[in-house]
């Protein structure tokens, strides 16, 4: 057997390529994709054997579902909890005094929450992961930077004092 001798043909019925030789095609081969067994007829053209979009209906209507599906959970993302954890941590990291402490969890949730985004695109709540990330970790520098200026004028009020 010549390896050279092999052709591609596609399934008469779901368009799928098949690979064998010219006189397995002209005596029937079984289709790889949809089983069809038959007579594949020769490539109208020397170039790639074109699919038909046979399923083409099934296909959008799936395509559609996932879509929609992807709409919500861009707006609230219930697959991705560590963003959603983030984005409420750092809304509540404007609250003075707590909000040191929430604004580093909100930025450490982000982080995990922008990971896992990444690793699992379908699992969405990036725009949510860097709210967690930008608006935690600035508010975790104002009431540090707050609570060290406290201090050191705590301090300067002190030296003045003496
Ligand atoms: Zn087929």
């Amino acid at each position: 057997m010549d390896e050279a001798k092999l052709e591609i043909r596609s399934c008469p019925k779901c368009g799928a390529a098949a690979k064998a030789t010219a006189d397995e095609f002209d005596i029937g081969v079984v289709c790889p994709k949809c089983g069809e067994a038959g007579v594949f007829p020769k490539a109208a053209s020397d170039g790639p054997p074109v699919a038909r979009p046979v399923h083409g209906v099934a296909g959008e209507a799936s395509a559609s579902g996932t879509s929609a599906d992807d709409a919500v959970s861009t707006i609230i993302p219930y697959k991705n909890a560590a963003a959603l954890i983030a984005y409420y941590l750092a809304v509540f990291s404007l609250i003075p005094c707590i909000g040191l402490f929430l604004g580093i969890a909100a930025f450490i949730c982000g982080i995990i929450g922008l990971r896992k985004a990444k690793a699992m695109p379908s699992a969405k709540g990036k725009v949510h992961a860097w709210i967690g990330i930008i608006v935690g970790g600035l508010f975790a520098l104002v009431w540090l930077a707050a609570i060290i200026w406290v201090i050191v004028n705590m301090n300067a009020n002190r030296y003045w004092a003496r």
